[in-house]
């Protein structure tokens, strides 16, 4: 944080607001797009790590800073107030569930838990904890924004905070896109897409233009934990594409994957 002694009103209530308000427009309240006025606290003491997700929060337009110990990272928390903590637990002061715990003591900040450690327990333990997502190593740029976008997303509706103020939804020609309602139109007419279908048509909308490998699609849309084949992202981009009356709005990517574009 390059201004500590800055106060950030919003913070004090809680952190839905405080991701959602705008420094110098408070009446601004919406996530802006371009993330810049959400500052994230990295908590990681592995440095190559550390540096690897700050960049990817950075270039996502993240105001992103990093403690590298527990005891500094709940220093910032108490005196910088970021937007929102990432958290690893395998720290070398204090266990990461404590550092967890003593943030939740004291504030209601969004905490996302960064961990190699992928067994249920810890997963459990940290939500239950008062974390507010949990991201097991390693993980891609997208999901972690996405994830960051989606606890927002759920602490503002937690504080009766109007959910569509954070609405990311996208338009591409006659296509519509609404994460928050889970709804896809087409020239005005609704399209039915499987939760599945959905989550990889929303996925992918995200960069449109840029070719997406497969194992990502599969990582991210169907989890760091699921093992199946590539197969299964082929099946459903075919169901998509001809949902959508048009093959041309999911192009294959040879040796790479698949594309989002708008036709031409
Ligand atoms: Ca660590």
């Amino acid at each position: 944080m390059d201004s500590p002694h800055k106060e950030h009103p919003a913070n004090i209530q809680g952190l839905s607001n405080s991701l959602a308000i705008v420094p110098d427009r408070p009446s601004t309240r919406h996530i802006n797009l371009h993330n810049q006025f959400v500052r994230v606290l990295l908590i990681e003491d592995d440095a190559a790590i550390a540096s690897g997700i700050l960049d990817s929060l950075r270039q996502a337009g993240f105001d992103a800073t990093r403690a590298p110990d527990g005891r500094s990272g709940l220093h910032v928390v108490a005196h910088d107030r970021p937007d929102l903590v990432l958290l690893d637990l395998g720290l070398p002061d204090l266990d990461g569930t404590d550092v967890c715990r003593r943030i939740r003591a004291e504030s209601d900040v969004p905490i996302i838990v960064v961990s190699a450690r992928a067994d249920e327990f810890d997963r459990v333990l940290a939500l239950e904890l008062g974390a507010d997502d949990y991201l097991v190593k390693p993980f891609g740029n997208r999901e972690l924004t996405a994830r960051i976008r989606a606890v927002a997303r759920r602490s503002a509706a937690a504080t009766g905070q109007p959910v569509e103020t954070v609405s990311d939804d996208r338009t591409f020609g006659p296509l519509h896109i609404d994460p928050r309602s889970r709804r896809v139109t087409l020239a005005g007419a609704e399209i039915n897409l499987t939760p599945k279908e959905f989550e990889l048509l929303d996925y992918l909308s995200r960069s449109p233009g840029a070719a997406v490998w497969r194992t990502d699609i599969l990582r991210d849309v169907w989890g760091t934990r699921w093992y199946g084949t590539t197969k299964t992202v082929d099946a459903h981009v075919a169901a998509i594409r001809k949902k959508l009356g048009n093959p041309e709005w999911i192009q294959a990517v040879r040796g790479v994957g698949f594309r989002f574009e708008e036709p031409p």
